[in-house]
């Protein structure tokens, strides 16, 4: 449902639709051009779920791969070329690969930021101050911050991320009310798509 996104709205999709998980390797990915092995296939597999085509695709990391010094596009073309053609099942076992859900993202291990691994729920993998500091750049702040904070404390992460999809979005109440909160990192983004229509 709801349009198909574009190379050029990213960086604004990335601050008003996408969940903490999917904006935090966006960020990750433009400041530092780069991603490991596990962001980029849950990135890389949210940006197809949100409609980019491979060609789409291609544009987005090699652009952003490509400002680092070290490299450039041939290099990226030899390097990455082949996992973005493979998560669009042109390669390998040519398996239509769906974007992860957020079950499967909690459990991902190996997340750490300090050795620049971005994968992974923000509400489990950031600490405390973290995740306060990161809300507050998102806009959200105050007994909502909070809110979002305890559950994230009491391992409901999914919750957590449905009161933030409430704290971003004023005025909707349907997902964090719906028992478990978000479960799919594109359904949080549909969901907001829908509320900017
Ligand atoms: Fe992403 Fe799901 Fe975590 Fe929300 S709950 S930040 S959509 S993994």
């Amino acid at each position: 449902a709801g349009s198909k996104a574009s190379v050029a709205d990213l960086p604004m999709l990335a601050k008003r639709s996408m969940p903490l998980c999917m904006s935090n390797m966006h960020t990750k990915l433009v400041e530092t051009h780069h991603l490991k092995h596990k962001a980029r296939n849950q990135f890389g597999l949210f940006l197809k779920g949100i409609g980019l085509t491979v060609e789409e695709s291609y544009q987005v990391w090699r652009s952003n791969f490509t400002k680092d010094p070290a490299m450039n596009a041939e290099k990226w073309q030899k390097e990455y070329a082949y996992g973005i053609r493979y998560n669009y099942g042109l390669e390998g076992k040519r398996t239509n690969w769906t974007p992860h859900s957020c079950q499967r993202i909690i459990m991902e291990p190996g997340t750490n930021a300090a050795s620049g691994e971005h994968h992974g729920c923000p509400f489990k993998t950031f600490d405390e101050v973290q995740l306060r500091a990161q809300l507050q750049q998102m806009g959200v702040a105050g007994t909502e911050a909070n809110f979002i904070l305890d559950k994230a404390r009491g391992q409901h992460y999914q919750v957590a991320c449905g009161k933030y999809f409430e704290a971003k979005h004023k005025g909707t109440t349907l997902i964090e009310t719906e028992i478990s909160g978000i479960s799919h990192p594109n359904q949080y983004f549909e969901k907001s798509n829908e509320f900017y229509e």
